[in-house]
């Protein structure tokens, strides 16, 4: 049998890289769009989560809660003024 095999694009493909446990680089394919093959940290839904909010300690500063108390800081001056021109 003469059969070449054609596995050039197989092979062009992007490694992992990775350091093994023998100190060698993991040589299996990275999976699409990530780094890392699927056995060091390019599973899928491994990794930091979706929206990752590990740095937010209690939200006081969010754009909803900034925006939130600029929106009550215009209304109470609103009714100030109106309460003032009414009385
Ligand atoms: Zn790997």
């Amino acid at each position: 049998m003469s059969h070449t095999r054609n596995t050039g694009p197989m092979l062009t493909s992007p490694r992992c890289g990775a350091q093994t446990r023998n100190g060698e680089t993991c040589r299996a394919p990275a999976l699409r769009g990530k780094a890392r093959c699927r056995m060091h940290g390019g599973a899928w839904g491994s990794g930091a989560p979706f929206g990752n909010g590990n740095a937010v300690k209690h939200g006081f500063f969010t754009r909803e809660a900034v925006d939130e108390r600029k929106f009550v800081r215009t209304v109470l001056t609103e009714a100030e003024k109106l309460l003032r021109k009414l009385s």
